[in-house]
Formats: C-alpha cells, structure tokens, sequence
C-alpha cells in the first residue's frame, strides 16, 4: 500500500518538484525494452544524431572539435560511424575543464571519482543525466520486483552522498524509505550495528558493494544470526567485481537473488542483470563500444576496454569515454525476450595489474584466484610495494593451517617469480575512502598502454 503511494504518487511529485524526468522516461524504457534489435538501433542512432547536433552547438569543446575534424555532425547513418570522434579519457577531460560545459545548461552537480586508481577525476551532471540514471535503476528493479517506494537499505560510501546527508536528504530517504550504511565503517563493532539496522529496518532491497554485503553476511553467518527471514527480495550489486563466493554467501545469508549491476558516477549505470542473469545495456541511453590496444573497435564476443556514450550527457558530454574497465559485447539475445544488447565477461578494471619479478604484465585475477581457492580466507589484500616486494593482508576465517600458507607461497612465486613475498595476518582490512574495498593495490605504476 505505502509503496504503492510512493511511487504513484510522493516520488512522480518529487521528481517534478527537482524537475526530473524519470516518472515519463521509465515508462518509456518499460515499453522499448521489449523492442526489437533493428528498432532500438534506429532509438540509438536518432537520439545519437541529436545529441551529436546538440553538443556541436553548445559545447565549446565539441565546437572546435567538429571543425578541427570537418565532420558535420547529426550526419551519421549508422551508430559505428561514432567512431570518426576521438577517445576520451580523464586527462582530456581535466585538459578541457569548463569548455566541456554546454553554453546553454542548466544547473551542474560537480562530481568527484575518488581516485583510488590514479588522479581522481572531476566532472558536472546535469538534471537530464540524473533522470536517465533515476529511470534506468527504476526499470532494472523492476525486473525484480521491486518498485520505488519498497525499502531499500543502502551501504554505500560515496563521500558526496555521505555529505548530503543533510536534513532534507533524511526527510526524503525516510519518505521514500531509503536507508544509508556508510561502507567505509566496516569494523566488528559497526558490523554488530548494522545487522540490527538490517533487522528492524527489514529492506525489500540491499544496494552496495560486493565486499561491503558480503563482509556483513559473513558476520551474520559467524554469530549464527538469521536474516533469511526479512523478505529481501533482491541484492543489487556494483562498482565491484563479484566474486563468486561472494555473490553465494550474500543469497544464502538474506535469502534473495544477487543482481549485478555495471556502471559508476562517471560513465552513468551501462548495464543491470535481469533475473534471467543477462547483463542488459541501457541501450536506449548508453552506447557501448569495445576497443582494442590501439583503440578499434571490437566485434561482439571480443574482450577489449569498454568506452561508452552517454546519450543523456548533452549538459557536459561523455563521448566515447574509455572506462579503463575490460569486458566484451554479447553474441546472443537474453532469453527473458529483453532485446537490450548484453555485456559479458566483466573483467574490471584494466588498471588491476601487476608485474612479475622478469617484467610480465598479469592481471590481478591470476593472483586473486589463488586466494579465492581457499575457504579459510575471509578477506585479503595484495599491495604491491615493488617489483619485487609483495605484502600480502589476510583475514582468516579460522586458525591459519600451514598447507593454506604453503599453497599461497607456491602460487604466488609461480606467477610473481622471485620475489620477497610478507604475509600479514590482520583482523581487518580498511575500506578505500570512498567505502570500496580495492583487493590489488600496485604502486608498480603498471598501465596498460592504449595507444
Ligand atoms: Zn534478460
């Protein structure tokens, strides 16, 4: 009944009052998620036109850039042509500060990446942007049953949401029933409070971190509390990988599917898994393109670095922007019957890279996986200080056995070659300013080198 109130109702009313969008773009989405291949590719490409016409007048950045180029924009036949625009990255990005900015926008949110990889990354979203955000997360909820309105607890650490936690952000997430756990405070002490948070509060839905839920499952499961019984009908889950141990324990302890999600505050939320288990693009608002080391685009079923446009940007355009992040396009349609474009093989972030004692390049997977063969190992940490030099931070679930300890040696000696390998064991690993947990931290400076 209250959640029927809400989203009929309290939140259409909100989202007019900030002069959103979301309500009318929703229904849209709900209508063309069923469209056909040829008639969403037709979606894409009008809006593609549009929107290219639009940052070629406004933008000062676009303006010149079109010029430079003698492209006449608004001219494309077909949404691949979008490759004739250049790649752009963070640093382009900072380089052309205000001149991203379109003359004619309206009032700018400044948003800040934390910057755990690298130099944080600083950029403006405008109301359209957010609304398309609000509208896209609305769809993908639904797909489990969960509208706007039903409970949704939140662990999350974002500090821009954390200082907005002002009196009018409570009245409203009290209004719209959403609660804030700040996942950066992720001691033994705060985890015994969270669980009752949980428990009174009783969410139709968890948001947050892999690593944030899944350390607050396995505290609930360590001192036997039930939480199986809450009603939780869906975990969603992103800005991480999911582990699969992770995405196990977090059902098994609340008793729900895990749904993940792909996306972040700079490249907008590109895609969000149905029940059917299919990563479905936002296409309508997001096109993604795959490129490989030299920046060419890849065909479905290639794994190369994912760069998306985001379509609903015109106020301070994300074109062609490379997400550092690796995963490839789907070949196949979902069975759910959602024609929406799939993104497999997820891989993270391609800055997750650490080199060996010779000089090879390896992702962090091939470390992690050993790490993940182990049961006992509750959480771990790989920092690596030198080429050379590796500490590894464990937590472990119970007595450190010395075959695990050997096994991990083995392992990583394989892989790293001849290196001094510190094995630390702690009670806790501290979150990431920004509440993300980050499993590989290499101060190697291991770049992988796009041309
Ligand atoms: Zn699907």
């Amino acid at each position: 009944m209250y959640t029927k109130l809400v989203s009929s109702v309290l939140f259409p009313l909100h989202e007019q009052l900030k002069r959103h969008s979301s309500v009318a773009l929703r229904r849209e989405l709900e209508s063309s998620q069923w469209f056909n291949t040829d008639k969403l590719a037709a979606i894409q490409l009008h809006k593609l036109n549009q929107f290219m016409l639009n940052i070629a007048q406004h933008v000062p950045y676009y303006r010149g850039l079109f010029a430079d180029l003698g492209l006449t924009p608004g001219q494309f036949q077909s949404v691949s042509e979008i490759a004739q625009l250049p790649l752009l990255d963070k640093a382009t990005i900072r380089n052309a500060g205000q001149l991203l900015r379109a003359d004619n926008a309206g009032p700018l949110s400044l948003f800040n990446t934390g910057g755990s990889s690298g130099q944080p990354l600083q950029f403006m979203v405008g109301k359209q942007r957010k609304s398309h955000d609000i509208a896209a997360k609305w769809r993908a909820t639904r797909w489990w049953d969960v509208d706007i309105g039903d409970k949704e607890l939140v662990v999350w650490g974002s500090p821009i949401e954390l200082k907005t936690q002002d009196r009018l952000k409570q009245l409203r997430d009290t209004l719209f029933r959403s609660q804030l756990l700040p996942a950066f405070a992720m001691s033994e002490q705060h985890l015994k409070g969270y669980i009752e948070d949980i428990r009174r509060f009783a969410p139709t839905m968890l948001f947050g971190y892999p690593s944030s839920l899944s350390l607050i499952a396995r505290y609930a499961k360590l001192h036997n509390i039930t939480m199986s019984d809450l009603g939780i009908k869906v975990a969603f889950v992103t800005s991480e990988r999911l582990f699969e141990n992770q995405k196990a324990l977090i059902s098994e302890v609340f008793n729900c599917p895990v749904a993940n999600g792909y996306g972040g505050r700079d490249a907008g939320f590109i895609a969000h898994q149905c029940p059917q288990g299919g990563m479905h693009i936002s296409a309508e608002d997001i096109i993604v393109e795959i490129i490989d080391k030299l920046g060419n685009p890849l065909p479905a079923g290639e794994v190369g670095e994912v760069v998306v446009t985001h379509l609903a940007t015109a106020e301070f355009p994300f074109v062609r922007y490379r997400t550092g992040d690796l995963a490839c396009l789907g070949t196949d349609l979902c069975p759910c019957g959602r024609h929406l474009p799939l993104l497999e093989s997820i891989e993270g972030r391609t800055t997750d890279f650490i080199i060996a004692a010779d000089g090879t390049t390896m992702h962090a997977l091939s470390l992690i996986y050993v790490l993940r063969e182990l049961s006992n190992v509750a959480e771990f940490k790989i920092i690596q200080e030198s080429q050379f030099h590796t500490r590894l931070l464990l937590v472990m679930q119970s007595d450190v056995d010395n075959a695990s300890i050997d096994f991990i040696r083995r392992n990583f000696h394989q892989r790293l070659g001849d290196i001094q390998l510190d094995i630390e064991f702690v009670t806790q690993i501290p979150r990431e300013k920004s509440g993300k947990f980050k499993y590989v931290e290499s101060k190697v400076g291991v770049t992988w080198d796009y041309a």
